[in-house]
């Protein structure tokens, strides 16, 4: 089909273009004298994007599934109990990873559109007086629902609770892209992929470890070889990593921290809040819902929408990538065929989403769906226009060779904007 495919998953997100010529380099030598330059230089960045100068950053040629792993098995032994709140697929898929290690998991089932019960963790761990649940596994971004959970309530429940559990968060759909304290949440292992708010491909699993999750691993039984931090610890030291890492997606993510620290984290956060808030004014005014039960869950990186009873999500989606080379998000687990997904992170604009938009309410027509032509697109486009930024706050556009250079010879005037 002729055109760009709409990639609106919420994850992989769009690479930008700098990021993809980054990577488009021959390959080179990770062990030569100049490499430990790249690896210390992203070691000591990444840790910027998770708001943490205490922690450790670890990079694994992986994807989000081996940070939860690294996490788990460097810090805990089998036996211990962990406390987990389930709200969603993701969730629901790191207490399964858990239990195949042989930790026992104490779940808190919640209604998927919900988040993390704060104060049901904090009762949990106040009963917990001999503290034999040795960590607490919140995903701050349930993917699959298009919630967003409050870690800082989660953290102040256990400290209210006095409790010394470590705290796991799955920062995979939130870290670069919505605000993610990792030292103000006194969070112990963080974890993300580089697939999402990074805008790489998938293959980096990221973890961040506080100082107590790395004194944790003195005592944690857990088999472990790839994964092992002891093994990563040592070869970073040196500006190396103990296998071969894929170079391509290191100058990626170099690129990728590059442009994170250009635009500003707060107005990346800033950003996604914003392209968030026209799709959920698309989703109001095509009179659907959200999976997210209220606002206080509202996901700033995806919008699962609830389609109406008779009517087969997945035939949405389809429709949407064969006819408009459109690529929704599926409902995942017991919302499969409820909802369809539109991922707003990474690398977008407000025409980008527009286009996805346009693209969502033609197929939700095609299968029958009764909505107001246009009327989503519309709610849309007013919620961008009403915010957005005043012309004379931009930086202005750079002039380009054409302009700089006519066929006279002599420079082009430039052509003046008024607000
Ligand atoms: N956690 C969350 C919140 C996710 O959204 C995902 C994937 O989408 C994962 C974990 C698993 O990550 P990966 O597919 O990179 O292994």
């Amino acid at each position: 089909m002729p055109g760009r495919t709409f990639l609106f998953v919420p994850g992989p997100t769009n690479v930008p273009e700098r990021i993809l010529r980054a990577m488009d380099r021959p390959m080179e030598d990770h062990r030569s004298s100049a490499f430990p330059d790249l690896a210390t230089g992203l070691l000591r960045d990444i840790r910027k994007v998770f708001q943490t100068t205490t922690g450790q950053a670890f990079i694994f040629p992986a994807t989000g599934t081996g940070g939860w792993e690294a996490a788990l098995v460097n810090t805990v032994s089998p036996g211990d109990r962990l406390l987990a709140a389930r709200y969603g697929q993701f969730s629901h898929l790191w207490i399964e990873l858990a239990q195949r290690h042989g930790l026992r998991v104490d779940i808190i089932d919640v209604e998927w559109g919900e988040g993390a019960p704060a104060d049901r963790i904090g009762e949990i761990l106040s009963q917990d007086k001999q503290h034999e649940i040795k960590g607490l596994l919140i995903v701050h971004n349930e993917t699959a629902t298009g919630v967003t959970s409050d870690i800082a309530a989660v953290r102040g429940a256990m400290d209210a609770a006095h409790h010394p559990a470590l705290l796991y968060v799955d920062g995979v759909s939130s870290v670069g892209s919505i605000d993610f304290r990792m030292d103000e949440w006194k969070v112990d292992l963080a974890i993300t992929g580089s697939q999402k708010g990074l805008m790489l491909p998938a293959g980096l699993g990221i973890v961040c470890a506080s100082p107590k999750a790395l004194a944790a691993r003195e005592q944690a039984k857990c088999p472990r070889a790839f994964f092992d931090f002891g093994d990563m610890i040592r070869a970073n030291a040196t500006g190396y990593f103990p296998y071969t890492p894929s170079i391509p997606l290191l100058y990626g993510l170099r690129e990728s921290l590059a442009i994170i620290a250009e635009q500003g984290l707060d107005n990346i956060f800033a950003r996604h809040h914003r392209l968030a808030d026209g799709v959920r004014a698309a989703v109001r005014a095509w009179g659907l819902k959200l999976c997210a039960k209220a606002p206080q869950w509202y996901s700033d990186t995806v919008s699962a929408i609830m389609i109406p009873d008779g009517t087969n999500a997945a035939d949405v989606i389809d429709v949407a990538f064969r006819r408009y080379n459109l690529a929704l998000g599926a409902g995942l687990g017991r919302l499969a065929g409820k909802l369809f997904r539109i991922g707003h992170l990474g690398d977008l604009n407000e025409l980008m989403l527009l286009g996805a938009l346009a693209g969502a309410e033609m197929a939700m027509r095609d299968v029958g769906i009764q909505l107001t032509p246009g009327a989503g697109v519309a709610a849309a486009q007013e919620h961008y226009r009403a915010t957005a930024a005043p012309l004379a706050a931009r930086p202005p556009a750079p002039a380009s060779t054409d302009a700089q250079l006519p066929a006279s010879g002599k420079p082009a005037p430039r052509a003046t904007v008024r607000a």
